[in-house]
């Protein structure tokens, strides 16, 4: 296995080598079958065991109570942002959104797009999305339905450090690029979502974990019947064809974190990667410096800058190189970004810390008075 980079991406993003090597083990004959998953009838006892095994672990996995059901639906978290408010909210209700990031903002634009009121109860906009708005500050509306928001900011790299329970509403939340990274009370949302391709498996499902009092809602008169959750909960996300073979996969990672120990090991290990990270730019006397607040820092993707835009551009160059690919930061916002999902070994995280050090070693000195 010479050949495999650490992929700093933010997202499709790297997967555990060992359910990629699981999957080509049963790439063309699935468990003596004869068939490959991708060629299996989604009606077969075969897939039936497939998808009901991933449904299994995740609700073993996340402590899931019975009064929630696990949804396998398509579309990404975009597909999301309109199906919540369609759903969840009728025309003479309002719901909160907290804007801490593009597609947290996406999320509200989305609901005003498809005809309900939404209103932004707190934003760290202002601030070029450096930090997390506090729970306790956030202005939300007496009578909403539900607060939106998004628990880790992919782009701009903060998140919520905790999960806020609230008693006359319930919490909806994208957590598309920290799913499955620590462990989190599913009792304390109405509805939690996360597009796959970040740290549950491949691009092109979504997993949705929703109350099930919440499906009986019925808001827009005449919603596509693919736009319900209703009926793709009647059918165990059967309606129609599934993703198959990507929730095949995300049941193989599902796994992989069973037998790692579940979320709580998972989160330590998470909390490890990103220290080594954090570390080396905290420990670099200004030469490089972190975009977002430091309580508020996101574990899943790391921001930080160079002292120049040409010193930016020769460390994405030499880390490739070094095979850590996927370190540019999103296209608006510059810089480095450092994606180190699940599936990212702690080894990669060591590979670009010392690189770190060693590039800082060789390109400070000049503005900086560097150590030695
Ligand atoms: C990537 C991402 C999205 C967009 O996901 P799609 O699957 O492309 O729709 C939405 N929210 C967050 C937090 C993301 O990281």
């Amino acid at each position: 296995m010479g050949k495999r980079v650490f992929n700093f991406y933010a997202g499709p993003a790297t997967l555990p080598l060992s359910v990629l090597e699981e999957a080509q083990k049963d790439f063309i004959d699935w468990k003596g079958c004869g068939m490959s998953v991708m060629e299996m009838s989604h009606r077969s006892k075969e897939y039936d065991s497939i998808i009901k095994d991933a449904e299994s672990r995740l609700i073993r996995l996340l402590n899931i109570p019975d009064t929630y059901k696990v949804l396998f639906l398509q579309g990404g978290a975009h597909l999301q942002f309109s199906m919540i408010p369609l759903n969840l909210l009728s025309e003479n209700e309002c719901a909160d959104y907290i804007v801490t990031g593009e597609w947290a903002e996406k999320a509200y634009k989305e609901a005003v797009n498809v005809g309900r009121k939404a209103n932004i109860s707190a934003s760290s906009k202002e601030k070029e999305f450096r930090f997390y708005p506090q729970p306790q500050e956030w202005k939300l509306t007496p009578g909403a339905v539900y607060v939106h928001y998004t628990s880790n900011n992919t782009i701009y790299g903060t998140r919520i450090n905790s999960f806020p329970e609230f008693k006359d509403r319930f919490a909806v939340c994208d957590m598309s690029s920290d799913f499955l990274s620590r462990p989190f009370d599913v009792s304390r949302f109405g509805l939690v979502y996360a597009g796959a391709q970040k740290n549950a498996g491949p691009a092109g499902v979504t997993i949705v974990i929703i109350r099930k009092d919440l499906l009986e809602k019925q808001t827009a008169k005449n919603l596509p019947t693919m736009l319900k959750y209703k009926i793709h909960a009647e059918k165990d996300s059967l309606y129609n064809t599934p993703p198959s073979y990507n929730i095949y996969i995300c049941g193989l990672v599902f796994k992989w974190l069973e037998e790692l120990g579940g979320l709580s090991q998972m989160e330590k290990i998470n909390e490890k990667k990103a220290s080594l990270i954090y570390d080396a730019v905290d420990n670099s006397t200004g030469f490089y410096k972190a975009t977002a607040d430091k309580q508020d820092r996101s574990l899943m993707n790391i921001n930080f800058r160079l002292p120049s835009a040409e010193l930016d551009e020769q460390f994405i160059q030499e880390a490739k190189k070094l095979g850590m690919i996927g370190v540019k930061g999103y296209r608006t916002v510059g810089g480095i970004r450092a994606s180190v999902y699940n599936a990212m070994p702690v080894e990669g995280a060591e590979k670009l810390a010392l690189f770190m050090k060693e590039f800082m070693e060789r390109n400070a000195g000049k503005s900086e008075k560097s150590a030695n």
